[in-house]
């Protein structure tokens, strides 16, 4: 997939503001500092259209950022976040929940997790709920540099075992090295021409 045009067109706040053309959307979830942002720029092999390490407490917006003009991806804010209030993080859940189960355009969603770690109790509940809801999605797993190349079926069984995801693709993946990056283009031409 060779991406030649990619901009972002709208912070969205809520609802009224999301574009309204029939493009395709790729929503992107993950907790924060999972590697989100390193994600969509290497997909894009832009250095830093998607900021990183966006900062808890900062205003949440859907980032719709329009790709060689044929399709979306949509920056989801980042769940569990430690420091905010519970009601702020319900805030958040419902703003994501109503966009992912209601949108029309939306084709897959990437959860991406850090394929160093067991999935957390937020990377639990947002799989189990997608599953429950039907949505269809694919794993991500990030920063599969920092652990040996020989350790990597293992951290991706934790994985699958830990979410019970047993029919759902999960791509190790690397924004240092771009490992992954074509198998994850892949399966993601694969929902958008469908
Ligand atoms: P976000 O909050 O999910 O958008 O996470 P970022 O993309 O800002 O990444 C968080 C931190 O992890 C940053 O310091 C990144 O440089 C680092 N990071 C992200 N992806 C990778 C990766 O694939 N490999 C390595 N080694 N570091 C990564």
């Amino acid at each position: 997939m060779k991406v030649t045009e990619a901009e972002l067109v709208i912070s969205a706040v809520g609802p009224k503001q999301y574009p309204n053309n029939a493009l395709p959307e790729i929503a992107l979830a993950g907790r924060s500092n999972v590697g989100k942002s390193s994600f969509i720029n290497k997909m894009i092999n832009r250095k830093s259209l998607a900021r990183t390490s966006s900062k808890p407490g900062k205003t949440q917006t859907l980032n719709f950022y329009k790709i060689n003009g044929g399709f979306m991806f949509v920056d989801v804010p980042g769940y569990g976040f430690a420091k905010v209030s519970k009601t702020e993080r319900e805030k958040w859940g419902q703003f994501i929940e109503e966009y992912i189960s209601t949108r029309e355009q939306l084709r897959v969603v990437v959860q991406l997790i850090d394929i160093r770690h067991e999935p957390s109790r937020d990377d639990k509940a947002m799989y189990e709920w997608l599953t429950y809801n039907q949505i269809p999605c694919i794993i991500v797993a990030t920063k599969v540099d920092k652990i040996p190349k020989g350790k990597v079926q293992k951290h991706v069984k934790l994985i699958k075992d830990s979410l019970g995801a047993k029919g759902t693709l999960i791509i190790p993946f690397s924004a240092e090295t771009a490992q992954g990056k074509d198998q994850a283009w892949n399966a993601l031409m694969g929902y958008i021409r469908s």
